[in-house]
């Protein structure tokens, strides 16, 4: 395994790769503090192609002001070792400078899907996420790349900037990986105390309400995000900063859930750290066995 530093040597890399020895290559782009989520994606990227670069960027564009963009946790030396043990290929670890070059002034802005949920609590943080995938997408030049539905909108926003802009990459989404108690798993877990850690896994059990109600019938999708409500506000240590209930293609708001696949989205701070889940009802199944949330 190779650590690269440099933007032009991973590109010159990953053209040999392409050209030389005609191998595929899978992308799996990080911000390290490396958990069992991530190192779902790095499993499917390691069966499906034959080179794996994993890239590990705290990505500045994509926080706010006031966000933990400085606090963000960093451990180049442990994630090196556990991508060792995965047999990765090459780690993609550039500095800041070397992402954003003095004098760098080109955004990529993925409209409509970027301005809700997420995006109206985090302004600017999905034209940061679409700006760093167009940058790795075109230093890797892939031809898989993995995400997490866990950040369901940014899933949505890299397969609609993948198709707008024509990059010759296919985005491989995978299920959310959680803690026993339900808690998905988030490099943001470590800012939890033990007591907040268990507080925590209100968020799912409210959406695993809000999907046992949608079972036994309810069909308004107020009543559920209600009951979301009532469940999260119930954990003293838990503030719910929304929760949404929308189309999962347009993330357009949905009143009444009929047949269509429809995403719940759930931010809630357990203390001062927030933290993001989401469910799909009427989710199609798959054929290839993807495991269901
Ligand atoms: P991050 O380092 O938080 O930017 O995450 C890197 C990638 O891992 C993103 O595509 C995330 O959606 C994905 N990811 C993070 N946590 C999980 C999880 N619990 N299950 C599945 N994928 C995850």
């Amino acid at each position: 395994m190779e650590i690269i530093n440099r933007r032009q040597r991973m590109t010159s890399v990953a053209r040999k790769i392409r050209r030389e020895q005609d191998k595929t290559i899978g992308l799996v782009p990080t911000m390290g503090a490396l958990h069992e989520g991530h190192l779902s994606l790095v499993r499917e990227a390691r069966r499906m192609c034959d080179v794996v670069v994993v890239s590990v960027f705290v990505n500045p564009t994509q926080f706010g002001p006031g966000e933990d963009f400085e606090h963000y946790p960093r451990d180049l030396t442990k994630d090196t070792a556990l991508l060792t043990d995965y047999n990765v290929d090459y780690i993609f670890a550039p500095t800041v400078e070397e992402i954003y070059p003095r004098g760098f002034s080109t955004y990529v802005n993925v409209e409509g899907l970027s301005e809700q949920l997420e995006g109206a609590s985090r302004p600017g943080h999905f034209r940061g996420v679409a700006t760093v995938v167009t940058i790795l997408l075109n230093t890797v030049r892939p031809d898989f790349a993995f995400f997490g539905q866990k950040d369901a909108q940014q899933a949505l926003v890299i397969r609609r900037l993948v198709r707008d802009l024509a990059f010759d990459a296919e985005i491989v989404i995978l299920p959310i990986v959680r803690e026993d108690s339900g808690l998905a798993i988030s490099s943001r877990n470590l800012y939890l105390t033990n007591d907040e850690q268990q507080s925590a896994a209100v968020i799912h059990r409210a959406l695993i309400k809000a999907k046992n109600a949608f079972k036994e019938g309810e069909r308004s999708a107020g009543r559920l995000a209600d009951l979301i409500r009532t469940t999260v506000e119930a954990e003293p240590r838990a503030r719910l900063d929304y929760v949404a209930i929308t189309d999962t293609e347009t993330l357009e708001k949905v009143d009444r859930i009929e047949e269509k696949p429809t995403l719940i989205a759930v931010a809630a701070y357990i203390g001062k750290t927030r933290l993001i889940d989401n469910t799909i009802l009427n989710k199609v199944k798959k054929k290839d066995g993807a495991a269901p949330q």
